[in-house]
């Protein structure tokens, strides 16, 4: 099964239910399927053929959704890619990605006019409108260029779509990796197919569930969890254009939403309002959490203040990306990320690659269908992630006696004080802790005496926290070598569009 098939059967099934609002606007599952069918008809009589690659670099909006299920249905490879991106990585992926057709809004057309000539390969800008007032030099990418709206009024719905298997190729997923270029991981139908599935079960995500897509698609948990998992079953999903917290309490209000998926910084700028908007969320049955760890003591007053439960998980794009999650039917535990989903095995292993003992730390490794099938065009770094048939995930973790995991951090962000290991995780949890620190980081700084030291990054709500004070509070929960050399405030860290927070550039800061 995959998942442009899914949707035909969920369209058949339900034909006037609603896929997905946005803007006010509700799109039943039968008008989405005709525009899918219209929209990969036309990109056949455009000349493309199962298998060639297009990107999709559009913001959360119906032209996410029905480019990517249309070019899914004629068999291409879709390469979704962040509308922020500068020129530069841009023309990188569209190189490394073999790229022939790109879809994208017309707000970004004159960056692609820019680069359009160091991109031969590609043969068509199909263009979404934004309802911008764009006064467009209509010789830009002239003859490449395409309207989205015109090839779905052009499209016909008498179309045969090729077959589409199980192992052929349906997203090719750029990562920012941890150096040098973003690596492309290959996912087939199925490994989609089976993670959007499989989270739905384990979630129990249905129907009768409204799901409010705040994250954007082009990253891999708004993708699976909050767009792919709820159309598979008849769900509904509301697309919101961009995270804000007032439009959260609204929409989901408005709406009967009972599905919110977001990353520890949501959590963050929506607990700000708990006190006004609590009501709004009387709908939400469940809070997802996922792309970065979830500090404990933000969960807890999340959970206190709204009266629901947060499910943490955890995933990457080279799985799909969920491989484990707080179970629904067994008891949540705070810091962690959950068992096993179903159909996924997550095991930690040492430098051999040997099993480590329950409650010992080493690196998370995975098994399952959900698993990609390499980096695009690099054997290296394949080599490096798929070892004996299970991902290296580069994230150290450890495992309790009930079978539930513990990120203890990326293997990369480990600091070592004077032979001393320093999981960041560890100093910011004890920092969240102290009532007046909202956001914090924690990295390694070079050091003259002890190779690195720890150095904290801190964002309070009250001015008058002293960093005396804060050490202080550090001092009574940790041993001398954890606790941070230096501490800086800052009025917010610095995230990506994801909202994860950004402990490169934190460190980059630090030796500029
Ligand atoms: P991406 O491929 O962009 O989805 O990033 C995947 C990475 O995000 C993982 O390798 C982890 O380092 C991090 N991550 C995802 N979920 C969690 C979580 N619940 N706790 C800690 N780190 C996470």
């Amino acid at each position: 099964m995959n998942l442009s098939d899914q949707l035909s059967i969920t369209a058949k099934k339900y034909p006037t239910k609603t896929a997905y609002i946005f803007q006010g606007e509700e799109t039943s599952y039968m008008e989405l399927e005709g525009a899918v069918i219209k929209f990969a008809s036309r990109l056949e009589q455009l000349g493309y053929k199962k298998g060639d690659h297009i990107a999709l670099i559009v913001g959360n909006s119906p032209y996410y959704v029905i480019g990517l299920y249309g070019a899914l249905r004629m068999g291409l490879v879709v390469i979704p890619i962040n509308p922020l991106y500068t020129a530069h990585e841009m023309t990188y992926i569209l190189k490394n990605g073999d790229v022939k057709a790109v879809i994208t809004m017309d707000i970004l057309l004159e960056k692609f006019t820019a680069i359009a000539d160091k991109l031969p390969k590609v043969n068509h800008y199909i263009s979404c409108d934004s309802g911008a007032d764009l006064k467009l030099d209509q010789n830009l990418l002239s003859s490449k260029l395409k309207s989205f709206t015109q090839l779905i009024q052009e499209g016909s719905l008498d179309y045969d779509a090729p077959e589409l298997k199980d192992e052929d190729l349906a997203i090719i997923l750029y990562t920012s990796g941890t150096t040098g270029k973003p690596k492309g991981a290959m996912l087939t139908h199925k490994n989609l197919f089976s993670n959007a599935k499989d989270v739905a079960d384990y979630l129990t995500i249905n129907g009768e569930d409204r799901v409010i897509a705040a994250l954007p698609m082009f990253h891999v948990f708004c993708l699976t969890v909050a767009l792919n998992a709820p159309l598979l079953n008849g769900g509904t999903v509301l697309i919101m254009p961009k995270f804000s917290p007032q439009e959260v309490f609204r929409m989901t209000k408005k709406y009967n939403i009972t599905v919110f998926a977001g990353v520890p910084t949501m959590y963050n700028y929506l607990l700000q309002s708990a006190q006004e908007n609590k009501e709004d969320f009387a709908g939400i049955r469940l809070c997802i959490s996922g792309g970065a760890s979830m500090p404990v003591a933000l969960l807890k007053e999340f959970e206190k203040a709204f009266e629901v439960q947060i499910s943490e998980g955890y995933g990457l794009s080279e799985a799909s990306p969920v491989t484990c999650f707080n179970p629904l039917d067994r008891p949540r535990k705070p810091g962690s990320i959950g068992r096993n989903i179903i159909n996924v095995e997550n095991k930690v292993v040492d430098e051999f690659g040997i099993e480590v003992e329950t409650g010992e730390v080493g690196e998370l490794i995975v098994q399952g269908r959900n698993v990609m099938q390499g980096y695009y065009k690099m054997p290296e770094e394949t080599a490096v992630a798929l070892k004996d048939g299970w991902l290296y995930t580069g994230d150290m973790a450890r495992m309790d006696d009930e079978g539930y995991f513990y990120i203890v951090d990326r293997k990369k962000d480990l600091i070592l004080v004077g032979g001393y290991n320093v999981y960041p995780r560890e100093v910011e949890e004890v920092l969240y802790s102290h009532p007046n620190v909202t956001e914090v980081a924690v990295v390694g700084v070079p050091d003259p005496e002890t190779g690195e030291a720890v150095m904290s990054y801190v964002v309070v709500d009250d001015s008058s926290a002293t960093k005396e004070e804060l050490i202080g509070f550090c001092k009574e929960q940790l041993v001398k070598y954890k606790i941070p050399s230096k501490i800086e405030f800052l009025d917010e860290l610095p995230k990506n569009t994801t909202g994860k927070i950004l402990r490169r550039s934190l460190r980059e800061k630090v030796v500029n």
